[in-house]
């Protein structure tokens, strides 16, 4: 079995079974050989009828499914056109169903760093939250680690803030972007001072203690 190195990408990777496809629930065809999240991501919050049975239904047989490894992506967006309070109700239901099946969260969010403090403190969720395409500075970096949450970086990021979190919560992903997996993993390693592969070894010890609970 090939075991993800990309936790957080849109399209199918290179190599099957590389990467976390991130679904929304109308887009979700699982292929035997990938992993994968489904979620409703904030931006279309406002679109989706998640408080009636028959999407609470689906969507929960979905994230069930053995190839899906996390809820997401979820989040909470200040740039987006959908209300808050949407966006609010939404996350909460969908961290609620994270719980249920013991799956980890894995969010979007852009200016929602006291927001979702906020809420992992309201919600006291058993399973990981991981901030995914990670910008922030240092010490915001700190501070979302310091409340348990795990960050994810992609291919843009502070290069001060990768070298400096704990390596027991860094992910890295490819999301939207063109580079290679290979390229970012190259890239962190030379900011940690790390060889390529003692760095894809603490990574892989992360994703297997995340995502596959081991
Ligand atoms: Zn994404």
């Amino acid at each position: 079995m090939i075991f993800p190195i990309d936790i957080h990408t849109h399209k199918l990777p290179a190599e099957a079974g590389q990467a976390i496809v991130s679904c929304q629930p109308h887009t979700f065809a699982p292929l035997q050989d990938e992993w994968y999240s489904v979620g409703v991501h904030p931006w279309y919050a406002d679109e989706c009828e998640w408080q009636t049975d028959s999407f609470r239904c689906s969507f929960e047989e979905m994230v069930s499914h053995p190839r899906v490894l996390a809820v997401g992506e979820v989040g909470i967006d200040h740039l987006s056109r959908v209300s808050l309070d949407c966006q609010t109700d939404i996350f909460r239901y969908q961290a609620g169903v994270a719980e249920a099946v013991c799956k980890p969260l894995v969010i979007h969010a852009v200016k929602a760093q006291a927001e979702l403090i906020q809420l992992k403190r309201e919600l006291k969720p058993r399973v990981p939250w991981i901030i995914h395409g990670f910008r922030g500075k240092v010490q915001l970096a700190q501070d979302l680690v310091r409340h348990g949450l795990y960050l994810s970086f992609g291919a843009r990021y502070q290069e001060e803030t990768l070298r400096q979190i704990p390596l027991d919560r860094l992910f890295l992903e490819t999301d939207e972007s063109e580079v290679s997996i290979a390229s970012l993993y190259e890239e962190a390693a030379r900011l940690r001072g790390l060889s390529c592969s003692e760095l894809r070894e603490a990574v892989s010890c992360n994703i297997h203690r995340v995502f596959f609970g081991h």
